[in-house]
């Protein structure tokens, strides 16, 4: 079955997309929890952070990168956070790996 991601990159449900390249999409979140708040994934399908291979780290950097590269165009240059859940007990509810980008407030720490 296919990721709500997949969904997205397939066009089959909406999203509000900040980016997009060859290698991954950033979309804003459905119920952001800061002023900004974007989920961005590689298109490959890798299911967590536990998931990810060998073969999966040009892909990993590429997300770092394009995470700067994002905040940047979204004015979030006084700093923002990346998360990762990691797992149901940490809260991942979606099994295709993403980062959250959250900015555009003072976040506290911490987090939990
Ligand atoms: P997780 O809990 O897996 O770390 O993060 C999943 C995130 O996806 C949540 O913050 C949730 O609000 C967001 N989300 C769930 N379904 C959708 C959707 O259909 N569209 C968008 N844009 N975000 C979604």
């Amino acid at each position: 079955m296919k990721s709500i991601f997949e969904k997205i990159l397939d066009a089959e449900i909406p999203a509000q997309k900040v980016y997009e390249d060859d290698i991954c999409a950033v979309i804003r979140d459905i119920n952001p929890q800061a002023p900004v708040h974007l989920l961005l994934f590689p298109r490959k399908r890798i299911e967590s952070v536990d998931a990810i291979g060998p073969d999966d780290l040009k892909i990993v950097s590429h997300l770092m990168l394009t995470a700067s590269k994002v905040a940047k165009m979204e004015g979030l240059g006084d700093g923002y956070r990346i998360v990762i859940n990691n797992g149901p007990s940490a809260g991942q509810t979606i099994d295709h790996l993403h980062l959250h980008i959250l900015g555009g407030k003072r976040l506290g720490w911490p987090p939990c």
